[in-house]
């Protein structure tokens, strides 16, 4: 650790390996990313196990998928000369460390877990009663306790999964804190997360195919547009529209300059634009997002081992700082690697 990084906060995330990411992804979690880099000690990780949780019957995506991350990761901006972007399952600590912490969770406080109660009845597809999609959370917590992190960026659904960390931490420190707590309890920090709709309106998501990923090229952007519903009262080009209940509306508030905010406004309620021009401009301002990214992106898909190093050298970083906390960890627990002799047992 420089003398620099000593001062400033660290911050852990995490991002499951779904393949190639997508605009939601972007104004989620990894634009945060990416500014948080001046600020922060920034370690930022592909969450492979937990892709396992859900998908564990088929692995067979899980590999390729995680580099596909560290592309959009790189692509976005993350840097790692200032950030540490590593693969969770390379670091045997989050495993150890998650095993430690679920011998001191209560199971109540995992069944309470808002997301694991809705994920079961949502997801009728898989078998979710496994023992490791309970435990998930604690598979979190170790994540972040690993590293000591001090600060998590998160969504709002994610509040109660720092919470349930903080308990934990806050349990550890309880029962073998001698004087000094082993681990401090991380802060959510929550991102700001406007509603970014998929091309049929609904939250954009890969699961419900109505995605726009930051890797498709300018053409298919356009087609995608082209197809996206827009306010369903405005049937014809005569009538006048509001782009408050309109996904394409809702894309131009959150990519569009003001003055093309200004002039949607304007000419979708007086019906002075239609809706196609409309949509192209909200495809520009995409087009121009994206358009910097995939530069970079084009760099590591044509030459893949390049992200990989990335990976594996940031790996290494991860590991030596993990390293550092679960000496922490043994010697609080009194179960430390190094030989002492056996205590002699109190009548
Ligand atoms: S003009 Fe634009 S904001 Fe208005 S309904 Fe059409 S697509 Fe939506």
């Amino acid at each position: 650790m420089t003398p620099a990084s000593k001062s400033r906060k660290r911050v852990l995330s995490g991002m499951r390996p779904t393949g190639k990411l997508h605009l939601g992804n972007y104004v989620g979690a990894l634009q945060n990313w990416v500014r948080m880099q001046d600020e922060y000690e920034c370690f930022f990780c592909v969450v492979d196990w937990h892709a396992l949780t859900t998908d564990y019957a088929d692995t067979s995506q899980v590999k390729s998928n995680s580099l596909e991350a560290a592309f959009d990761f790189l692509a976005a901006g993350l840097d790692p000369e200032r950030s540490v972007i590593f693969l969770q399952s390379h670091i045997p600590a989050h495993a150890e460390l998650h095993l430690l912490l679920s011998m001191i969770t209560p199971l109540g406080w995992l069944e309470r877990v808002p997301t694991y109660k809705e994920q079961r009845e949502n997801i009728r597809d898989k078998d979710l009663g496994t023992y490791g999609f309970l435990g998930y959370p604690v598979l979190q917590a170790a994540d972040i306790l690993a590293y000591k992190a001090d600060v998590v960026p998160v969504g709002e659904d994610q509040v109660a999964h720092i919470e349930l960390t903080r308990e934990i931490a806050r349990r550890f420190n309880g029962f073998y804190g001698t004087g000094q707590p082993v681990f401090p309890e991380p802060q959510s920090l929550l991102t700001p997360s406007p509603r970014l709709p998929g091309t049929d309106g609904r939250k954009m998501s890969k699961s419900y195919g109505n995605a726009i990923l930051l890797a498709d090229p300018e053409p298919v952007v356009r087609q995608k547009l082209k197809t996206m519903v827009t306010d369903p009262a405005r049937v014809r080009r005569s009538d006048p529209g509001n782009p408050d209940v309109c996904p394409v509306g809702d894309l131009h508030k959150i990519f569009s300059s003001k003055e093309t905010m200004a002039k949607v406004n304007e000419g979708c309620r007086s019906a002075g634009i239609g809706c196609i021009e409309c949509k192209g401009w909200a495809a520009d301002a995409l087009v121009s997002l994206l358009n910097p990214m995939q530069e970079r992106r084009r760099k590591y898909e044509e030459n893949p081992r390049l992200a990989w190093d990335i990976l594996e050298d940031g790996t290494r970083r991860a590991s030596a700082a993990a390293a550092e906390t679960m000496k922490d960890v043994r010697a609080a627990m009194e179960m430390s690697l190094d030989y002492e002799a056996p205590k002699v047992a109190q009548q």
